[in-house]
């Protein structure tokens, strides 16, 4: 340890040396990734309930990085949000993911989440345009997920942007719904079309009533607002059943398929068997 000039000690600064060398490397790749295209999109079919066909498909990046395989977005989407990459990065994932869609039936949208750092860029309503004019995907087959944090910006730049990308005719989707703060108020703030209901909600479905009090409730009151609902998560067909008889809309989750290859989507026939 050595003396930092004021009497103390910093025992630990080799190893904070070490961390942050290693922090460096992960940003340098991530940057390079980029240029290099190890990016990927992987696409979940999202199901109508009633007829447990696709009616959506979300498209989840992943990183195929040469050395340590597929890393999830949940290990390099921060770091991409703290370095800035995540604007060029989202503006690819939109682009390739709207060319991707256009190909498919006029009755299936494309869902595609956003980021918080993605709306303060000051062009992502551009961004959106563009992609939908190069695509050719109509703007009412795109959705675009978010979490309230888009909402929690004090100068309310996001609502703004938010009432703008409305106008180009496209969905706004409210991600992760139940798993923040206050989250009841945000949605007297943005008329979304759609509310995500969290898979920590879906997952104790059958075996704990507090969550199918909470899943009924969402369900009831996006009806009263006229959104949509969504139950992330959905891996058992007693869960399927739970949320049908709540009288949610719309479910996604390994019951269905797992995100994939978009040629190994299934987008013609019942993913489930439907009741
Ligand atoms: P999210 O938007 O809430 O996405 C849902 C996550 O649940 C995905 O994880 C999906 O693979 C996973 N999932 C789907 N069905 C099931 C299931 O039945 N059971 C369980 N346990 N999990 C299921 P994934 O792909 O690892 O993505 C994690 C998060 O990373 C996403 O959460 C989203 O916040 C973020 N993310 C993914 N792709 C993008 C992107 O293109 N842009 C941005 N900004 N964020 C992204
Ligand atoms: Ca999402
Ligand atoms: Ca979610
Ligand atoms: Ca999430």
């Amino acid at each position: 340890a050595k003396s930092d000039g004021r009497g103390c000690y910093r025992f630990f600064e080799p190893a904070m040396d070490a961390d942050a060398q290693l922090q460096r490397e992960f940003e340098f790749e991530l940057r390079e990734a980029l240029v290099r295209k190890e990016f990927e999109i992987h696409f979940q079919p999202i199901v109508d309930i009633a007829t447990c066909r696709a009616c959506a498909v979300e498209a989840l990046v992943r990183w195929r990085h040469p050395d340590h395989g597929l890393i999830p977005p949940d290990k390099f989407i921060p770091v991409a949000e703290e370095i800035g990459l995540i604007i060029p990065l989202g503006e690819w994932i939109l682009d390739t993911a709207c060319r991707i869609a256009a190909d498919w039936p006029d009755d299936v949208r494309l869902a595609v989440n956003l980021s918080a750092v993605q709306f303060r860029s000051g062009n992502l309503v551009e961004v959106v345009r563009d992609a939908l004019a190069r695509s050719g995907l109509p703007a009412a087959r795109l959705e675009l997920e978010i979490t309230e944090s888009v909402l929690l910006q004090k100068d309310h730049g996001g609502l703004a942007v938010l009432h703008d990308l409305a106008a180009l005719g496209v969905h706004i989707v409210l991600d992760d719904f139940g798993t923040g703060y206050s989250s009841l108020s945000y949605l007297q703030l943005f008329p979304f079309s759609k509310i995500k209901i969290d898979k920590s909600f879906v997952a104790d479905l059958p075996t704990r009533s507090d969550c199918a009090a909470i899943v009924c409730t969402v369900v009831n009151l996006a009806k009263a607002l006229d959104m949509g609902t969504t139950a992330e998560g959905v891996e058992t067909v007693e869960q399927l059943e739970l949320l049908r008889a709540a009288g949610c809309r719309e479910a996604q989750g390994w019951l269905f398929g797992r995100p994939g290859a978009a040629s190994a989507l299934v987008l013609d026939q019942p993913l489930a068997a439907p009741r």
